[in-house]
């Protein structure tokens, strides 16, 4: 049985101070694990309470010449444990190709953070029929190890469009078969699968109903406590 984890991506929003604000008004649920990333500055002020730590991004290389990046070690030393890696926003915003992601969840894993890696496809490869494709392109090569997908229709994130729980199960059945013939099926089986996109207190319960559903990355929707906290309590 796959525990279900439901994080909260804060992007660039919330300052250390709010962000200690924030977590003072959250309650831990019974039935979930609750993963915060909040920006770099304000992963320490989050270090000790009940919720998983995690960073937004990180280099793939250890150290070095790379000014305005942080590494691994750095995240890891602030009280981060886990990083999320291929967000849809990195890849459209700031130009990071699968062979780069690959990079870094080998940098994540090599020092001991958990992936959360994301995948999924824009409207138009969805239009065009591509989304398997595309979903095993973003796949391919992803070392077996212990870590958590986030399927995350580029459609879906920060526009109010959802995917009906029918089309997320789809996607998130097919990225579980892909994983099993990559990893076989024992890891495929216990690798959860999280969806993002749009996810709110109002469509969250039928999305998290699904077979193949194991949680939620959760952007706009994790920003208010209350509203966050709706979701922790379905
Ligand atoms: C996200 O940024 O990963 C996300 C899913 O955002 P939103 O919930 O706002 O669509």
């Amino acid at each position: 049985m796959r525990k279900r984890i439901l994080v909260a991506n804060w992007k660039m929003h919330k300052t250390a101070a709010e962000a200690k604000d924030f977590i003072r008004q959250l309650l831990a649920p019974a039935n979930a694990e609750v993963w915060i990333a909040p920006s770099f500055t304000a992963i320490s002020a989050l270090k000790g309470s009940f919720v998983t730590v995690g960073a937004q991004n990180m280099h793939e290389e250890a150290q070095g010449a790379f000014t305005g990046e942080i590494s691994a070690g750095m995240i890891l030393e602030a009280g981060a444990t886990f990083v999320i890696l291929g967000h849809s926003e990195r890849r459209r915003l700031f130009g990071e190709t699968d062979a780069r992601i690959l990079k870094k969840v080998q940098r994540a894993l090599s020092s001991g953070l958990t992936p959360l890696f994301c995948i999924g496809e824009t409207e138009e490869e969805r239009q065009q029929g591509k989304m398997a494709a595309v979903l095993q392109r973003q796949l391919k090569n992803l070392p077996a190890a212990d870590m958590v997908i986030a399927y995350e229709p580029v459609w879906a994130i920060g526009t109010g469009k959802t995917a009906t729980p029918e089309e997320a199960q789809e996607a998130h059945q097919l990225c579980r078969a892909l994983l099993s013939q990559m990893w076989g099926k024992e890891r495929a089986d216990k690798t959860p699968i999280l969806y993002g996109g749009s996810v709110t207190p109002q469509n969250a319960a039928d999305l998290l109903k699904q077979p193949d559903i194991d949680g939620a990355l959760i952007g706009g929707s994790a920003l208010s406590p209350q509203t966050f906290q709706e979701i922790l309590k379905l």
